[in-house]
């Protein structure tokens, strides 16, 4: 889409919320005058007393118009914080009003384009609001939808409950393993496969370098660990030896009490074996992914998949046989090949297992994906929708909440991933880490530390890519040892 500025330079604001209303454009900035078809004019103008953002959005031969205002008193404040958000809110909502007159619906968070939906009525309970004036603020001010709204606000009343029980010198770990046996054609994610695997013994040994440090700075600042989590990639790609020696390893650099809460994702079933659950369990694990996105056998070969639904079965068997703890199960709504019926069928499958939680997740296909390229045939937006309404009302019927969730770019239909737990199985890493409720310290490879306080969040940001990492090392250590919490 075209877009034209005058008197303000709003790019990025304006650019998240073309995302989420024409998911298909990307922003162009044509030197030409504006005249053309699939192009917005979006200006703004300041009055003597009010000051104005007008919208001219043209697609498909018509020209759909809209202005919005405000005060200019209030732009005129010393704070050139608020005075950008005043104008930048002003802009997206003249954009937005002229899109919905445009595509004649409105999406299911209205205004809200982050990845964060759940941290504004968090924030506003925290700051002493009631839940009935955090959700008409998600309302009135942001167009968001009632379901959607209910969503965020049963997500808020973890978030705010647990922010509430966090101690002032808790922080959670998370330790990163980005390889798996091979890459799902929807993953971006920066994890190594295949041959690269042969990396595995090198970057142990630097990610064991990096938690001796992390470790024992942490234990000098007087900090704790409250959560624990091992993500990737696909850590049950390592052996049983390594996976033993790594949590071995966190256990003696971090010295956790017992039952803290430590996660680890074993993600693929066709990488669990009983001597890795049995190795976690040793460690202090006491909660693992078994993350079948789909129990259809078609729809596993066209996300290219090895592994069978059965292998499914049989690893989550396995994990209940090991007591290797609390159990989630990722599902994905809008995969390639899957249909509204394919969806209701792995839902009720993974139900009937009985984990404590299920996440179910919108396809994002972001740069990098290989069904992207591709450009494979995907459900429609409408499909996903009945998938996820089906998603909610089975998972409430069968005992689940909704505790944490989380929105991404280039998402079908623009919809969200949410966690459900059975009662008293709140993940409090998911939460703290995508409400940044406190520090989450970062290892391993694409590991981000986000060091929260003072309503700040300043970041450190380990390299992305494990050859990097290895090659880096001596740096990150420093870094890790003189970080001042
Ligand atoms: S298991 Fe997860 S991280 Fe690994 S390739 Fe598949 S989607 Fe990506």
């Amino acid at each position: 889409m075209k877009l034209f500025f005058r008197g303000h330079d709003e790019k990025y604001a304006v650019e998240q919320t073309m995302l989420t209303l024409f998911p298909a454009e990307r922003p162009l900035y044509p030197e030409e005058a504006p005249g053309g078809d699939n192009e917005l004019e979006l200006s703004f103008s300041r009055g003597g007393i009010w000051s104005t953002a007008t919208a001219k959005l043209r697609r498909e031969g018509k020209t759909f118009t809209r202005q919005c205002r405000v005060k200019t008193q209030e732009l005129n404040s010393d704070d050139p914080v608020v005075v950008t958000r005043l104008t930048r809110r002003t802009l997206q909502r003249a954009f937005y009003m002229a899109a919905i007159d445009c595509l004649g619906t409105e999406p299911p968070w209205g205004m809200l384009s982050g990845v964060r939906p759940v941290k504004l009525p968090t924030k506003a309970m925290l700051e002493g609001a009631t839940p009935a004036q955090a959700e008409a603020e998600l309302r009135d001010r942001y167009r968001v939808s009632p379901d959607r709204r209910k969503l965020a606000m049963a997500c808020a009343k973890a978030s705010f409950s647990l922010k509430k029980s966090l101690g002032e010198d808790e922080v959670s770990l998370y330790v990163g393993i980005p390889f798996c046996p091979t890459r799902c054609a929807y993953c971006s994610f920066i994890s190594s496969s295949g041959s690269a695997n042969k990396l595995i013994p090198a970057y142990l040994e630097g990610l064991f370098r990096e938690i001796d440090a992390a470790g024992a700075n942490l234990l000098a600042s007087g900090k704790t660990v409250r959560t624990v989590y091992i993500g990737g990639g696909t850590p049950t790609t390592l052996d049983a030896h390594q996976l033993r020696a790594l949590l071995e390893r966190i256990n003696t650099a971090f010295q956790l009490k017992p039952g803290t809460e430590f996660t680890v994702e074993a993600g693929r079933p066709d990488t669990i074996t009983r001597e890795k659950l049995e190795a976690i369990r040793a460690g202090g694990g006491n909660r693992i992914s078994v993350n079948p996105q789909t129990m259809s056998d078609t729809v596993l070969e066209a996300i290219g998949r090895s592994h069978r639904a059965g292998d499914i079965q049989n690893a989550f068997r396995l994990a209940r046989e090991t007591q290797v703890g609390a159990i989630n199960m990722d599902l994905i709504a809008g995969l390639p090949a899957d249909t509204v019926e394919g969806f209701r069928d792995t839902l009720d499958q993974v139900i009937a297992m009985d984990p404590e939680n299920i996440t179910v997740h919108t396809l994002a296909l972001k740069k990098g994906a290989r069904l992207r390229q591709e450009e494979v045939v995907l459900p429609t937006g409408e499909d996903v929708a009945r998938m996820l309404a089906y998603a909610w009302q089975a998972l409430e019927a069968a005992g689940y909440q909704p505790y944490y969730l989380y929105r991404q770019k280039f998402m079908s239909g623009s919809f969200e991933n949410v966690g459900w737990c059975k009662p008293g199985y709140v993940n409090e890493y998911n939460i703290c880490m995508m409400e940044e409720l406190h520090t989450v310290l970062s290892l391993g490879a694409g590991g981000v530390t986000k060091n929260v306080g003072g309503g700040t969040v300043q970041r450190m940001a380990n390299p992305k890519y494990p050859q990097e990492y290895i090659k880096t090392i001596q740096d990150i250590v420093e870094e890790k040892t003189a970080w001042s919490w």
